[in-house]
This record gives structure tokens, sequence and C-alpha cells, in this order.
């Protein structure tokens, strides 16, 4: 076999050529170990960006990449280990909710979420709205902690996919990100990882979505399912619809409060439907429960008898959180100073653009602009007013949570001219796409 030197490789892919398994393999290790530069990488990834790759190199970069640190090896029941990860929305809390009901179900969640992104929140983001609650944790005690509670909840470590971690930061400042080969290798090569036997993947589509129609959802869910079954790994996806937020609340401590209120089954519908529908999907993966509604029924039990609540306690206070919260969620941080957003005109709310409230999230600090900022986790939006209800013009359909008055006005009208309001009243439209499991 001919030996090519990185150039010439970067060059293979630059023309729309293959790479060979054993190529693949040779760039992430050489990149993990240092000796394929950070320049070469990212122009590496753009070629994969403009060009694609086919489904065997995506399975062999997925590979290589999981093999770029440790594969966790898991104690207790084969089949049981079942994780869910989204591609991102605003609004998204469903993962803080929805690990802890499954859990208390029976199934072991070994959950390793990430942080914000561009305008989306991330998971870890909101659980450290806990006060103490740590997200940082050594491989050992994950482990120990999946199987002594069912359930741990951290981020990437430098154990796990490290060649993704480094990967990732390259994408997201060369314009690489929105590419179906490179996120089906990110995505899966961390969850891969985790040593689960299944996965559930939130596609998110729409305006506040990275994949802004159903067709690119589509061939992103074959892409990561195609793998993860190359993998020998039980993988579905369901795409769920991101044009407005999901739930009433978008800031880290305001979501948390809000999966913590679905915890107690005082959710907005939609919250609850989207998390009963990966849950289900969860349960069926690990082959408890047979059918939907049997699912179902089992999550709605442990929201009735309080069993989800009491595994989120019990998480939170194994991670050094306050667990209080979950009776007690007025502890987390909160701002003193309530703006609220009026109504431009009488109508029927038909959407709020996701996008633009995510955005508004960020600059008023619940998110970052740069890798190196931290969040504010008391800042954010409630949305009082959604989908299908009726407003007058001046009522009130959201209200921001900030620190002080200088800059509201701006942030207030940004919400507003976020809402669209007409006269008809709106059709009911699917929370859930499509299902996609081969
Ligand atoms: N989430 C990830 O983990 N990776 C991507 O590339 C995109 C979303």
């Amino acid at each position: 076999m001919k030996i090519r030197t990185v150039p010439e490789l970067i060059a293979v892919k630059r023309s729309g050529r293959a790479l060979s398994d054993a190529e693949i393999h040779s760039l992430i290790e050489g990149f993990t170990a240092g000796e394929v530069a950070d320049y070469q990488m990212s122009a590496l990834a753009m070629a994969i960006f403009l060009n694609g790759m086919s489904p065997k190199e995506t399975t062999a970069l997925t590979l290589a990449m999981r093999d770029s640190g440790s594969v966790v090896k898991l104690d207790g029941p084969k089949g049981r280990f079942v994780d869910k990860h989204s591609t991102g929305g605003v609004g998204d809390k469903v993962s803080i909710a929805l690990a802890p009901i499954v859990a208390a179900c029976g199934v072991r969640v070994p959950m390793v979420s990430g942080r914000g992104l561009g305008h989306t929140g991330g998971t870890l983001d909101k659980l450290e709205a806990i006060p103490g609650f740590s997200v940082e944790m050594s491989v050992e005690s994950f482990v120990r902690q999946v199987d002594e509670l069912g359930c741990a909840l951290i981020g990437q470590t430098g154990e796990i996919a490290p060649a993704d971690k480094r990967l990732y930061a390259l994408r997201d400042v060369t314009a690489t990100v929105e590419s179906i080969p490179l996120i089906t290798a990110s995505i899966l090569s961390k969850k891969l990882a985790e040593g689960i036997d299944g996965l559930v993947l939130d596609v998110k589509v729409g305006r506040g979505a990275f994949m802004k129609n159903l067709d690119d959802a589509r061939a992103l869910a074959r892409s990561i399912v195609r793998v993860g079954r190359l993998a020998k790994k039980k993988v579905s996806a369901v795409l769920t619809t991101m044009e407005s937020p999901l739930g009433r609340t978008v800031g880290n401590a305001l979501e948390t409060r809000e999966a913590i209120e679905l915890l107690h089954d005082r959710a907005p519908a939609d919250l609850k439907e989207i998390t009963f529908v990966l849950g289900a999907e969860m349960l069926r993966l690990a082959g408890v429960g047979k059918t939907e509604s049997q699912a179902r029924a089992k999550m709605q039990a442990t929201l009735d008898d309080g069993s989800a609540r009491a595994k989120f306690a019990a998480i939170i206070a194994a991670q050094g959180g306050d667990a209080g919260v979950v009776e007690d969620p007025s502890r987390l941080p909160s701002t003193k100073t309530r703006v609220r957003v009026k109504a431009t005109k009488a109508g029927y709310v038909h959407g709020i653009d996701a996008l633009e409230v995510g955005l508004t999230g960020v600059s008023m600090g619940a998110g970052r602009t740069r890798a190196d900022q931290d969040v504010d986790p008391a800042v954010g939006i409630v949305l009082d007013k959604v989908r299908g209800d009726r407003v007058a013009e001046g009522d009130t359909v959201a209200t921001l949570h900030v620190h002080g008055r200088k800059g509201a006005k701006a942030l207030a009208a940004r919400i507003a001219a976020a809402y669209e309001i007409k006269r008809s009243r709106p059709k009911v439209q699917p929370l859930v796409l499509d299902v996609i499991r081969r």
C-alpha cells in the first residue's frame, strides 16, 4: 500500500476521492498525538465539509475518534445502558428530566452532555445552575455512579473521545460545524465511548436548529443510525420541531426549574410530550416496556409516585449539588429585575422565532460568544404566551429576567419582534416529524 503524507491525504479529500480506513485511523491517531497540526486538521475538516464522506469513511472516522481515548466498560445488566442526545435547540431542557425518569424505570443512563453551542443551550450549563453541582468526574467514578444510581450526568472528560473535543473546537471556529459526516462522527464517537448499548437521538429541525429542513435532518438521522448499527449499537432518531422554543423558558436556571416542574408533572404539554416520546424510545431499546403505551405508563408512574424526583435528588447529591432544589426550586439562582415584553398587536400567537430567542438569550449572558466565557445562570426569558394563545395589544407575552434595566428595552423589542401574531387561529402542528430506526 502506498503510504501518503498528511498533505497528500488532505489533497485526496479535497479532490472528492475516498480515504481508506487505515488512512483515516492514521490521521486521527496523528492528530491525537499532536503529529497532525491543527491547521492540517482544519483543512481536512473543510475538505470533508465540502466533499462529504461515504458511509464507510464516516464509520472509520467515528471509530477512530472513539478509540482516541478510553472506551468505558460499564458494570451491570447487558443491554440496559441507553443514552439520549439532542442535536441542539432553544429551550431544550429535556435531558434534565428525562434521565432521572428513565433511570427510575430501571434503565441505566450514562449521560455525557455538552455545553451551549451558538444560539443553542447546553445541558451542562443548565445543570451547573444547581448550586454546587459538578459535571466533572473521572471515568472510574462515572462507572461507579451509573452502577449505584443508574445514572450520571457529566461532561466530556479528557479521557472520552479527546479527538472529538479538539476537532470540535477547530470546527467551531472554521465554519465546519454543519457537515453530516463530521456531526455523525462527533456525536457517535463520544456516545460509543460511553459504553452504551443504545442511543436515542433527538434531531431538532427548524429555524432554531442546526438542521433547518426535514431533508437535511433525515439525512443526518439516517447517517447516525447507519453508523451506529455498523458499530453494533441500537440507535434510533426522533425528528422533532424546533421552530419555536420548547416549553416556556430559555436560560439556564429557568430551564432547570422547568425540568424540575416536569418531575412534579406540572410542565407545559410540549415539553412533557417530547420527553415521553424520547423516553418511550429509550425504554424500547432497553427492552423495558413492550409497547409505547406501557412505556408511557411506566414513566407516568415515576412522576406520580415521586421516584423520578427522588432519583434526580440522589444524582444531584452524588454530584455535590444542592438536592433541595428538587422540592424547592426557588433555591436556584434568579435575578431581581423583571422586564415585561408587550404584544405589538392583537391576535393569536402563531410562533416565536427560536433562533431570535436563542440569540437574545446569548446576548443577555445565558450563552457564550467566546469559548472561554462563563454563562450567567440566572438570566433568561419566560414565554408567558406561546403558540395558540390569544393576545390583546399591550398584553405581556414574555418576561425578561435581567440584572438591571440597562439595555432591557432593546432586548424586549427583540423578543416582541420574535412573536408572530396573526388574526386567525393557528392550526395544530405536530411536535414529532419522523422516527428513523433503520
Ligand atoms: N453536537 C455534537 O456533539 N457534535 C456536533 O458536531 C454537533 C452537535
